[in-house]
């Protein structure tokens, strides 16, 4: 099972905390040795695009560890206010200055070794002038044949692509859940 323990000290007063099982619970949780706030830790959202430019995809090439170098859909982690669907289109903007309209949710993948729920949602590209942002080295369209499958940067990217060009094939577009290791 997975566990963060990402708490060293508490929240609120500073004080160490342990691992331990709370009254009336049944895992292990970070508890305050001297307040005893117990911080809870769950699953993060990890939100994306497929942004689609006729029969090409854009990929994003990484600036930023980790996988510098390496390509991705543009995604990030949800904020705080923020929809999925507005996570999704706030992420391909930062990071591949690309303007779209989004289409319909198409990939959650979960990735319980690390703790995190990866969506991917459909886009349309509404032109191809791209301002990648810091985060990004460069922004460039791919067809389905000269996608760097070996230079990815996350399985999830991977998963979520070769599904697209399966349904493409098909010419029908499901929506996906599936678990990544
Ligand atoms: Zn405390």
């Amino acid at each position: 099972m997975f566990h963060a323990r990402s708490f060293k000290h508490c929240k609120a007063c500073g004080g160490a905390v342990m691992y331990q099982v709370p009254a009336d619970d049944n895992r292990d949780r970070a508890t305050c040795t001297l307040c005893g706030l117990v911080h809870y830790e769950n699953p993060l959202n990890v939100v994306g695009t497929v942004p689609v430019w006729r029969d090409e995809v854009l990929l994003c090439r990484r600036n930023i560890e980790p996988r510098y170098g390496l390509w991705t859909l543009p995604a990030g982690f949800l904020e705080l206010g923020e929809t999925t669907a507005e996570g999704a289109v706030r992420e391909t903007v930062e990071e591949a200055g690309a303007r779209i309209e989004l289409e319909g949710l198409y990939t959650v993948l979960n990735v319980v070794r690390v703790g995190q729920v990866h969506l991917f949602y459909r886009a349309r590209l509404l032109d191809t002038e791209f301002t990648p942002g810091p985060e990004t080295i460069e922004a460039q369209l791919f067809a389905e044949d000269s996608i760097p499958w070996d230079r990815l940067a996350f399985r999830t990217v991977r998963e979520t692509l070769k599904r697209f060009f399966e349904d493409r094939q098909r010419g029908q577009f499901g929506m996906h859940c599936a678990d990544v290791g």
